[in-house]
């Protein structure tokens, strides 16, 4: 009894250390690093008589020293307590590159971000440890659906303890290809909140006026909220949260659920427009586009939505001289396209990772990836320059305008559905980051 307490408390107090060191760093190490895959002994030299380090737990991340050089068939890592020592590299699974960085374990949990592959259309599912939020709910097409609602159904049946219950839906704008399953998913699943931007024209106005409505008469009540510029405004420059926009808090973590960016219009006609704004740019529903970052921890993800250069651009004067738009993983705003993405914004968010949503440019119909030319060669160009991380290099295709694609050897963690189906992103409180992907 005794031994085994002091056991724990060794653990605890090794995965304290692990926990405080992680977070002294202000960004994630780019070394490469080895996972332990099965029981093995850490030792002072690379031989089986020198004496032991440490039995690393399985799943340990250990960074790989000496630029990965391997001596008579060890490894020379760091534990996560900073001592050095030498590992047999067949017992641990060396990750890709600065890619794949393993996570640290801890106890707070992780958050996968499901960027669920719905062709050309938007629907990220938040996996957060003790629940799930829906930024947007479109899809395009009858087989796209289909997969949403399979995709969705083996996630609850995953994870049972959430009861089939959505805490939140986001609807960014009031566009067919980001709500066009709400209704589906909300006759399914229970849902805590919707949250939409208010603007009641655009290709989704039937999808959105029917939520409002449903949520209005629904038992039990789904909480509702519009959330407009103004609001935003009033917010300062901290960002607009409350128990509708953030309805999660774990019992071993609180993430943070803000929008930085509201509707620019209110069904009366009220107009929130910037001076610079011509009529087009107001008339543009993507510019009215709910903007979400959210924090998981030292983690952060942002997602604008379809806003376009002039909604980014005053983005940017509103959080000028803050970090708020400096986050670890991008959802590149309007499907890649030509018009929603500039140096200066990439500047200010710094992204390590970037996600595209799309569809692929094999499916050759209209309103798909291909008729709209997504992604764009000018803006995966500028991705390219300002992603940090790396990811196994891929031959994807770019478009350089609408139905005319070229190929683009990505070697840039930039990933898109239309390229590799399902994203899922993998973040700890440590701020670190894996991306898996289902092709
Ligand atoms: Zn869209």
């Amino acid at each position: 009894m005794g031994t085994m307490t002091s056991t724990i408390r060794k653990a605890l107090i090794r995965a304290t250390i692990a926990l405080a060191l992680a977070s002294l760093s202000s960004s994630p190490a780019l070394a490469d690093d080895v996972v332990v895959a099965r029981d093995v002994t850490v030792r002072a030299k690379p031989s089986r008589r020198s004496e032991i380090v440490e039995f690393p737990a399985v799943g340990t991340n250990l960074i790989l020293l000496d630029d990965g050089a391997v001596s008579r068939g060890y490894y020379h890592v760091q534990l996560p307590d900073g001592r050095a020592g030498w590992v047999y590299r067949t017992y641990v699974r060396r990750t890709v590159g600065s890619l794949a960085e393993a996570l640290v374990d801890n106890s707070a949990g992780q958050l996968v971000v499901h960027y669920i592959d719905v062709d050309q259309a938007n629907a990220a599912l938040l996996e957060f440890p003790c629940g799930a939020v829906l930024i947007d709910a479109g899809s395009r097409g009858d087989e796209a659906e289909t997969k949403l609602l399979a995709y969705l159904e083996a996630f609850f049946a995953r994870r049972s303890d959430l009861g089939g219950k959505l805490a939140a839906i986001f609807v960014t704008h009031t566009h067919i290809d980001h709500n066009a399953s709400l209704d589906k998913l909300v006759m399914k699943y229970r849902v805590g909140s919707y949250i939409h931007n208010g603007v009641a024209r655009g290709s989704g106005r039937a999808n959105a006026k029917w939520m409002l409505a449903h949520a209005r008469e629904t038992s039990p009540a789904i909480a509702f909220r519009a959330v407009s510029e103004a609001d935003v405004e009033a917010a300062g420059t901290a960002g607009l949260t409350d128990n509708i926009i953030d309805p999660i808090a774990c019992p071993t973590i609180d993430p943070r659920i803000r929008v930085l960016a509201g509707g620019r219009e209110l069904p009366d006609g009220t107009e929130f427009r910037p001076s610079d704004w011509g009529d087009e740019d107001i008339e543009n529903g993507n510019n009215h586009s709910l903007v979400i970052r959210v924090d998981f921890g030292q983690s952060s993800f942002l997602f604008p939505g379809d806003l376009e250069n002039a909604g980014i651009s005053d983005l940017l004067a509103r959080y000028a001289g803050t970090t708020l738009l400096d986050t670890d993983v991008l959802e590149v705003s309007h499907h890649g396209a030509a018009n929603g993405t500039t140096a200066a914004f990439l500047s200010a968010v710094s992204p390590q990772v970037a996600v595209m949503s799309m569809g692929s440019p094999m499916t050759q119909e209209k309103w798909t990836a291909w008729a709209y030319g997504h992604p764009r060669k000018a803006t995966s160009d500028l991705l390219y320059a300002a992603v940090t991380r790396k990811r196994p290099s891929k031959s994807v295709m770019v478009a350089t305008k609408t139905k005319t694609f070229v190929p683009f050897a990505m070697d840039r963690a930039i990933y898109a559905t239309g390229w590799d189906g399902t994203i899922d992103v993998k973040a700890d409180t440590a701020g670190r980051i894996q991306v898996t992907t289902a092709r």
